[in-house]
């Protein structure tokens, strides 16, 4: 079975977007995914399409309705649906890797996509939303965080990315950040290639981007290195 992604949006026309191109656009064409975009405005019931309403207590802006979402998700997603049910939030938990590998081995999201203030708490609350946020920084809406979200999964599904081992390498993976590039000139601008790297021994070359991952980790990322070895603290 292939990934079914279905996105609630105000903005279906962002979709597939990005994904449309490259290896997800690819692997879009051949059914190895699926994505629909559905209008939150369909489920909306009076005449101007309402959707959002201004905040219970006051203050600036305005919050999606949680009666309209709810007929969104239902018609989404009926009682059964094995999907998870995402809400795209920088109060989220934040998007890691593992949780992306998880929702690549399961049969698709439910991705509600929020605009304004947010969405009102009871629908989060009804419908059982897992928040997700793509990072400490606010978006205008939760479409772009949606297309992040659904490019990572989507490159790990089976059969998308040519060389399936350089998914095994990657940065997180392994709870280190990747060790640097290099490829032909030899010499750019003064600079030469790191000479293991054109020594053809495989073992050194392994050791010296071990190695090199585990610096460039410290230097960046000491948060990575506590996580993955707790007493290297
Ligand atoms: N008032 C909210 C921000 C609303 S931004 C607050 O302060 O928390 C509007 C929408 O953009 C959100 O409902 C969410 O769907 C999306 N969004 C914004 N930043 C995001 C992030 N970092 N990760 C995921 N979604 C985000």
């Amino acid at each position: 079975m292939s990934f079914a992604a279905s996105v609630l949006t105000l903005y279906p026309e962002m979709f597939p977007g990005a994904l449309g191109l490259s290896l997800a656009g690819r692997a879009l064409e051949a059914g190895t995914w699926s994505l629909e975009a559905i209008q939150i405005r369909d489920f909306a019931t009076d005449r101007h399409r309402t959707v959002d309403d201004t905040p219970a207590g006051g203050g600036a802006g305005m919050v999606m309705r949680a009666d309209v979402l709810a007929k969104a998700i239902d018609h989404a997603s009926p009682p059964g649906d094995p999907r998870p049910r995402l809400l795209m939030s920088p109060r989220g938990k934040p998007l890691m890797q593992a949780r992306v590998r998880e929702l690549a081995a399961g049969p698709g999201a439910v991705i509600l996509c929020g605009r304004f203030e947010g969405v009102d708490q009871r629908l989060i609350e009804a419908r059982g939303l897992e928040e997700v946020s793509i990072g400490d920084f606010i978006l205008s809406g939760g479409e772009p965080a949606a297309l992040v979200l659904l490019d990572a999964v989507v490159r790990l599904l089976p059969g998308v990315m040519g060389n399936a081992v350089s998914g095994e390498e990657e940065s997180f993976e392994n709870g280190l950040l990747e060790h640097p590039h290099y490829t032909r000139p030899q010499e750019f601008e003064g600079r030469q290639i790191p000479e293991v790297l054109i020594s053809g021994n495989h073992k050194k070359i392994a050791q010296w981007r071990r190695a090199e991952a585990e610096k460039l980790t410290r230097e960046r990322r000491p948060d990575l290195l506590a996580a993955a070895h707790p007493l290297a603290k």
